[in-house]
């Protein structure tokens, strides 16, 4: 079976509600030409402006994070079952900026993909090494320990609802982009590793993370196992989110 491409927009902690309703409704205005499965993942605060402009028009709705805790005395912190409430389907989990600023190591990562899948919500579970991991050709070990750690003890049913973001960390907000080649070699390399323990990775999105963009999506959304995109600067701008959208054919 053809795994269906997801464009997902991380807007991180950025605009305001007047630039998110703006962006989301460009957004949504133009999906009749969609091709492929589109998510817009906006701050906390934003969710159910957004969800009320997308509803029922086939655009879907994520998250940036999850509290660990079923809910309580956690200020500031936002549960799984509050997401799912306000009509959220994606979460992500293990963005590397809350690895590297948050302190969000493989004990958290795993509470955080328990609670959301408990909840039917789905997990966009980030991997990916910094530069210096790279340049030491370690990268394949480095994304490997990451997966065995959150997603082998998965069951099969649980690892359905799972999609995977492949995000160098030295591609992540930097202007550079891992090459076609590189991407497809990890993607590749990701579901092989996959496969053994759970075969329906063979149905599981792998997307691209870093620096995607107009000029380079169409390149990069054609290899074999590339499955999508998570987007993070170029989905602020409506004209290079929905060109990223469109060369997702
Ligand atoms: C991201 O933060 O997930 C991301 C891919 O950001 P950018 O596209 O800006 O590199």
């Amino acid at each position: 079976m053809k795994r269906k491409k997801l464009i997902a927009g991380n807007w991180k902690m950025n605009l305001e509600i007047a630039e998110a309703t703006k962006l989301a409704t460009s957004i949504k205005d133009a999906r009749a030409s969609f091709k492929c499965d589109v998510a817009l993942i906006p701050s906390y605060v934003f969710i159910a402006e957004v969800k009320h402009l997308i509803y029922a028009t086939g655009v879907h709705l994520g998250a940036q994070d999850c509290s660990i805790h079923e809910n309580g005395a956690y200020t500031g912190e936002v549960s799984a079952t509050q997401l799912k409430s306000a009509g959220v389907e994606y979460v992500i989990i293990g963005h590397s900026e809350r690895r590297a600023h948050f302190g969000e190591n493989h004990g958290i990562l795993k509470q955080k993909m328990q609670i959301v899948l408990k909840h039917g919500l789905k997990p966009i579970f980030c991997c990916g090494e910094p530069l210096q991991v790279r340049e030491e050709g370690k990268h394949k070990e480095y994304v490997q320990k990451q997966l065995e750690e959150s997603l082998f003890d998965l069951s099969a049913k649980e690892f359905a609802n799972l999609t995977i973001a492949y995000e160098p960390i030295w591609a992540i907000g930097t202007g550079l982009t891992a090459t076609a080649e590189q991407a497809q070699e990890m993607h590749a390399f990701i579901r092989q590793l996959l496969v053994p323990k759970h075969p329906i990775a063979l149905q599981t999105r792998i997307i691209y993370g870093g620096s995607c963009n107009p000029s380079n999506a169409k390149e990069l959304l054609a290899c074999a196992d590339v499955d999508g995109a998570l987007v993070g600067g170029a989905s602020l701008k409506a004209k290079d989110f929905l060109a990223i959208i469109d060369a997702a054919g």
